[in-house]
């Protein structure tokens, strides 16, 4: 869609946060606590960025005060905090657009413009979308026994399971599925996997079916899956294994093309920022795995987000409302 045919949601906020990862979600909290009028955008349909695509049954370790939290777990808890300053979530858009307009920025998505007076930038690694297979009845039976991801394991008590991959992902998805299926059989196009050691090593002291070096070729069924072919690489035999579900897991693809022209100091898929989470345009900020900050040392992890989505939103209600103070307060002190 062009810009000009672009809907332009003319209703001003104070603050726009790009992305729903951790760092967002923790700072549209404290851009609740600070009265700002805030919206969040994702390009994805849910929040939690990382967390949600790649490994949302993974436990986390290294969150203050909870020794151990299931990623998913994390993200109910984020949007929760969040969420009780009503945010306005706008999900399912990708900002590829972001000028200074006199005062105001202008963020354009694939879908409409907003207009804020100031925005944090948390976009992680990019804008995170799940490669599929370019497998024609695999993308016909998609939802109908071909999935890309796991929502709940009980889905697949008692079926018989073909999951296609060679990571962490997949491997994890058959250490989980082994003890709800009745059947797990991995499909590996390599011989070599990309998972860590500790899971192949439990794998291979499961009951999981390890086809290698093998590819899913066909998804054979009209309405629900029946089976699948897989072709063998070394052998070139091809063969049908009956099943009831197909778990596709071959990774994900980000892109972060756009925040090249939104002119920032924009290095080495980066974004750099000062001490202040400025991004060096006025009333911009960047927060989290995007933002590299001169002088100190880059830690890709939430907690380090979770500082800097902090200070970025509270610099940034000083800059919306000078007057303000930038410490926010305690939270302990408030009420709300
Ligand atoms: C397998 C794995 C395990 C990990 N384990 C841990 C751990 O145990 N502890 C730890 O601290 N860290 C861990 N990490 C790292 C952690 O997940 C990241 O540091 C964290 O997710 C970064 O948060 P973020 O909010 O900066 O970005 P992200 O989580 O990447 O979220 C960015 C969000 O921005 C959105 N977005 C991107 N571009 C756009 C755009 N143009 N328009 C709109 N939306 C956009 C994305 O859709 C996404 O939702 C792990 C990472 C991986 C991959």
């Amino acid at each position: 869609m062009e810009s000009s045919q672009k809907p332009v949601d003319n209703d001003v906020y104070d603050i726009t946060i790009i992305g729903a990862g951790p760092a967002g979600l923790f700072g549209a909290f404290y851009a609740g606590i600070r009265n700002m009028k805030t919206k969040i955008i994702d390009a994805r349909s849910e929040p939690g960025g990382q967390l949600s695509v790649l490994y949302p049954d993974m436990f986390i370790y290294d969150i203050p005060g909870y020794p151990r939290l299931l990623a998913k777990e994390l993200v109910k808890h984020l949007v929760e905090q969040a969420s009780q300053f009503k945010p306005k979530m706008v999900m399912n858009e990708k900002v590829i657009g972001l000028t200074r307009q006199d005062s105001l920025m202008r963020l354009e998505t694939d879908n409409a413009v907003h207009i804020s007076k100031s925005v944090v930038i948390c976009i992680g690694a990019g804008a995170i979308s799940i490669n599929k297979l370019d497998i024609p009845s695999a993308n016909r039976l998609e939802g109908r026994g071909v999935h890309y991801h796991v929502e709940h394991e009980g889905d697949f008590r008692g079926k018989r399971v073909i999951i296609v991959g060679g990571g962490d992902t997949a491997v994890s998805w058959a250490l989980t599925l082994k003890d709800w299926a009745s059947k797990v059989t991995l499909i590996h196009r390599s011989g070599t996997f990309r998972a860590k050691e500790s899971s192949l090593i439990e794998l291979f002291h499961s009951n999981v079916e390890v086809k290698i070096p093998c590819e899913l070729r066909e998804v054979a069924g009209e309405n629900s899956v029946q089976a699948v072919k897989v072709f063998n690489n070394k052998t070139s035999e091809e063969e049908t294994i009956p099943a009831d579900t197909v778990l596709i897991g071959i990774g994900v693809t980000a892109d972060l093309s756009p925040v090249a022209n939104w002119g920032l100091p924009f290095e080495n898929n980066m974004i750099k920022i000062n001490g202040l989470m400025e991004t060096g345009v006025q009333g911009i900020f960047a927060a989290g795995d995007i933002a590299v900050q001169t002088g100190t040392t880059k830690l890709n992890l939430i907690a380090t987000g979770f500082a800097q989505a902090t200070i970025a939103v509270n610099r940034a209600k000083n800059y919306v409302d000078p007057k303000s103070q930038v410490f926010p307060g305690h939270s302990s002190e408030k009420r709300f």
